[in-house]
């Protein structure tokens, strides 16, 4: 009888479980249900870019192997339904997610499909450990990333991944399937994305190529240049993982195997910070499965009190990179470009909007949904609660980032700040990433005036400090 492989996170061919399992057992129906009553909120717009590019790579993977991809949109355990009376299927595999709203969902679904008589089995591909089975000495989930990240180096190694199915076989009778370019999932009037595609390769075979490129350019260097934007030196693999077009454990394993087969060339330390971040991956996905709630409320109850500002005009600023502080407005606009920001720069940008705008963490955390093609709800939740103060193991509220202090130091010579804010191309690194200290006649001969070609700052530095200090201050009486 035909076996259903439900695609879902997981958009590639090697190193997916639920694949090995379907296609061992029965002739298969490949099947990607866009539900868009999914979870908290619908794809961003970004990410709907990002699927559509990575399903086609996907259609094309599978129809190398005679299989084709078949395309139902609507609720998924209707569509599920559907197909199974279509295909006279017995069994569906699909690989987890662990974001609550899945959960919920695919248990209504496992047992509706039992009480029918269908098999269900699920699969773990996205994560390199079930987020249950990481725990303290008194059986607990990890609250502290570092005693999390200890443990979990303790753990046997995940399993080495599976290579791709060599041959795969269809089943006979296949469901009628929509059309990708009926979903209307990219923007075209106007085209916001159209920066996207010359920054990215969706799909598995591009996600390959940026890991062994990563391999051997940057990962030699990761220890020392990660914090730089100006450097472009980390994997950009965020968005290949979200999307599951390479999972954690190949990276883990490719990483091991250089380290030992390069020798010194690939030094311990700089593997480790690199595997440190895939750390950090496995524990926002922990934090998400056992404190559901904090994808929408501060993990720290004490934040219910904070005293937020509402602010239109100051979100709006920092939304399109205009806020005067040239290292956040480049973070933002490559952002908008791109789909994508480096990661010191997402904590300074994020910290300038709940610290210095006092703007609460949510409205940020909503925009990067809509604009990262690597959104993801349990990085992006945690993440942005790790920077407003509110989360578990959080940045203490009292370290405020100086935007002009962090600008300095990781974009020293304002490369990355004169490719997205070309206004400000020929102001010297000196007065660079606080261009309202320079004096006019230089910003003048740089062609800047400012207030006209680039805003002056919208808060001032200090007082936005001391006002932050206050509102956490107060919060805590
Ligand atoms: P690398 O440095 O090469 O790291 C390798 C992988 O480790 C990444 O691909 C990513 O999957 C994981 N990783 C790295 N840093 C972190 C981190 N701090 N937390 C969790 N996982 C990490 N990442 C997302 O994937 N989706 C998001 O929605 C997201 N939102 C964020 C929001 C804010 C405010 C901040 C400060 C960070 C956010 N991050 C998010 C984490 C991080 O910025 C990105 O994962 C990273 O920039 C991706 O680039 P890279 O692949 O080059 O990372």
């Amino acid at each position: 009888a035909p076996v259903i492989l439900w695609f879902r996170q997981d958009l590639r061919l090697e190193d997916n479980p639920a694949l090995t399992a379907a296609a061992a057992e029965g002739p298969l129906v490949a099947l990607y249900i866009l539900d868009e009553t999914r979870g908290l909120r619908p794809w961003g717009g970004a990410s709907r870019w990002w699927l559509a590019e990575s399903l086609q790579s996907l259609e094309k993977e599978l129809r190398r192997k005679a299989v084709p991809l078949i395309l139902r949109r609507g609720p998924a355990a209707k569509i599920l339904a559907e197909v199974i009376a279509e295909t006279r299927a017995k069994s569906v595999h699909w690989n987890r997610n662990y974001e609550p709203y899945a959960i919920r969902r695919d248990k209504a679904i496992k047992s509706d499909l039992a009480r029918r008589g269908i098999e269900a089995t699920s699969h773990n591909a996205a994560l390199l450990f079930e987020p249950w089975t990481v725990k303290t000495q008194a059986g607990e989930p990890f609250k502290v990333f570092t005693p999390f990240w200890r443990s979990l180096q303790t753990l046997p190694a995940p399993p080495r991944p599976a290579p791709a199915p060599r041959k795969l076989d269809k089943a006979y009778k296949q469901p009628r399937s929509d059309k990708l370019a009926d979903w209307k999932l990219k923007p075209t009037k106007p085209d916001w994305a159209a920066g996207f595609a010359a920054a990215w390769r969706p799909g598995e075979s591009g996600a390959r190529l940026r890991l062994e490129e990563f391999l051997a350019g940057h990962l030699a260097h990761y220890h020392e240049k990660r914090d730089r934007p100006d450097l472009a030196a980390t994997a950009q693999l965020s968005p290949h993982l979200h999307w599951g077009e390479i999972g954690p454990r190949q990276i883990w394993h490719a990483v091991k195997a250089l380290e030992i087969a390069s020798g010194d060339l690939v030094p311990g330390r700089a593997a480790e910070a690199f595997l440190r971040e895939l750390g950090w991956r496995e524990f926002s996905h922990h934090l998400l499965f056992h404190w559901p709630k904090i994808a929408t409320e501060p993990w720290k109850p004490d934040f219910r009190r904070f005293p937020w500002r509402s602010d239109k005009a100051g979100l709006a600023a920092w939304r399109q990179g205009r806020t005067g502080y040239p290292i956040v407005d480049a973070g933002m606009r490559e952002l908008w470009g791109t789909g994508w920001m480096h990661n010191r720069v997402r904590m300074i940008a994020a910290s300038f909007l709940v610290k210095h705008l006092l703007i609460p963490w949510q409205e940020g955390e909503a925009w990067f949904w809509d604009t990262l093609v690597d959104a993801d709800l349990a990085q992006n939740a945690a993440s942005w609660q790790w920077v407003a103060g509110s989360g578990a193991d959080a940045s203490p509220y009292f370290r405020i980032f100086n935007p002009v202090i962090q600008g300095e130091k990781f974009d020293p010579d304002g490369a990355y700040v004169r490719r997205w804010v070309p206004e400000l191309a020929k102001v010297p690194a000196e007065f660079l990433h606080q261009p309202w200290t320079a004096p006019p006649t230089l910003l003048a001969a740089a062609g800047v005036v400012l207030g006209r070609d680039y805003p002056e700052p919208i808060v001032d530095h200090a007082a936005a400090r001391a006002r932050a200090l206050a509102a956490f201050e107060k919060m805590k009486r």
